[in-house]
């Protein structure tokens, strides 16, 4: 067998690890006695549109053709059906062809990857980065090269970033909003980095392809917005899901879009199909390619995750915790009261609050908060957080 891959089986990411125990844990102590913010399962239902064109389709849809495989780059009405909406809402400038329909953003992920690497390439990701992508990138033989962000800010530390370019560097992969901080790039960040990448790119006089990944793109609060990359540097690539905006992560759907101001877009969107054949994905689940015309630019209740991350942060602030103010996604970084997170997790574990470490995500110091949980549940959880806050002698500190 394959070390590598019975490795990965056997050991499962810190978030799955600690989403197992909560269930056992719950199990055995009742539900209502575990505080469960492990994991980014979105707690509000998917819109009603959703239901109505499920059923719809369903009912009226011939059966054969419905669950029936789509071409491999998904159905060309959706895909047309999406590139009107990106042209609609950013003015993407992209068609039907562009557009590659996947089971989600890591699917969307492990497919742009494929396409774009070769072993020995260098992949530069921004810490704190989602666990996954190191063994997406590493799958390929590339290795991951990883630049810590601007603590304060969670945003590109550009020193740190322009150091790290190498002649071997093939993709900056981005996330925005961001999972685990919630941080939003700004346009001047966007901009910054995008001077990076063209400096680089041209020392090299190859592409440096810019991966945006971007499940949590409706997921913003307050003022922020997250520019949409592809008006901003030709080389990229956007892996986008329907996963968090319509609360469907167990169905897999998501698309890969080629920019189309992209060095050689037509060998591109060939690789990106080769892969996709390559890793045996055949097409997206077609049933949730046929939902997508109708519930384009829909969200779930949004602002259920609005007035958990209001509560949690103020709750938290008001135990003495420092939480980094986030723009989007439904996370919360809480920095760790000692060095070491690990055991500031396991502290709040044995209060039954389930927070997960940010060591798994490529940085020390933080716990994530996940906050897609019931306002019940954050309520309830407050004294526990209360005590842990106390045992640190913190509860009286203003922040
Ligand atoms: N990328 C990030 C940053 C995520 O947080 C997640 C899931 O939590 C994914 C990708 C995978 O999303 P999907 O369910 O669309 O595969």
């Amino acid at each position: 067998m394959n070390e590598k891959m019975r490795e990965l089986g056997a050991r499962r990411s810190a978030i799955r690890e600690l989403f197992e125990y909560g269930k056992r844990r719950k199990a055995e102590i009742g539900e209502e006695n575990v505080f469960d913010f492990s994991i980014g399962n979105p707690s509000v239902p998917a819109p009603e549109q959703v239901r109505q064109t499920l059923l719809r389709l369903l009912t009226e849809k011939d059966p054969v053709a419905l669950h029936g495989y789509t071409s491999a780059q998904g159905d060309p009405t959706v895909r047309g059906a999406i590139a009107d909406y990106l042209n609609r809402t950013y003015e993407a400038g992209v068609d039907a062809d562009l557009i590659y329909l996947t089971a989600g953003a890591a699917a969307s992920l492990t497919i742009s990857l494929s396409a774009l690497l070769n072993p020995g390439d260098e992949v530069i990701l921004l810490a704190p980065f989602f666990p996954e992508y190191r063994v997406f990138v590493e799958r390929t033989g590339a290795k991951v090269v990883s630049v810590p962000a601007d603590p304060e800010t969670f945003q590109p530390d550009f020193a740190a970033l322009e150091a790290a370019f190498t002649e071997k560097t093939r993709v900056l992969l981005v996330n925005s909003p961001n999972n685990p901080t919630g941080a939003v790039l700004t346009e001047e960040s966007v901009k910054k980095m995008v001077r990076l990448l063209e400096i680089n790119r041209r020392k090299q006089g190859s592409p440096i392809w810019l991966i945006s990944d971007e499940p949590y793109r409706e997921l913003v609060w307050g003022d922020a917005k997250a520019p949409y990359l592809t008006q901003y540097y030709a080389d990229t690539v956007i892996c986008y899901s329907f996963s968090k905006s319509l609360s469907l992560p167990g169905e897999r759907i998501g698309y890969v879009l080629v920019s189309p101001r992209a060095e050689n877009v037509s060998d591109v969107y060939a690789a990106i199909c080769g892969a996709g054949r390559a890793l045996g994905f055949v097409c997206a689940p077609s049933l949730f390619q046929y939902m997508i015309p109708d519930c384009l630019g829909l969200t779930s209740d949004l602002s259920v995750y609005r007035a958990n991350r209001a509560l949690l942060a103020d709750g938290l602030r008001g135990c003495g915790f420092r939480v980094v103010s986030p723009d989007g996604a439904f996370y919360l970084f809480v920095e760790s009261p000692e060095p070491d997170a690990g055991a500031f997790a396991e502290r709040a574990k044995g209060l039954e609050l389930l927070v997960v470490p940010s060591d798994s995500f490529g940085c020390g110091g933080f716990v994530r908060v996940s906050y897609c949980v019931s306002t019940d549940q954050i309520n309830r959880s407050m004294p526990a957080f209360r005590k842990l806050a106390e045992s640190y002698g913190l509860c009286n500190r203003s922040n």
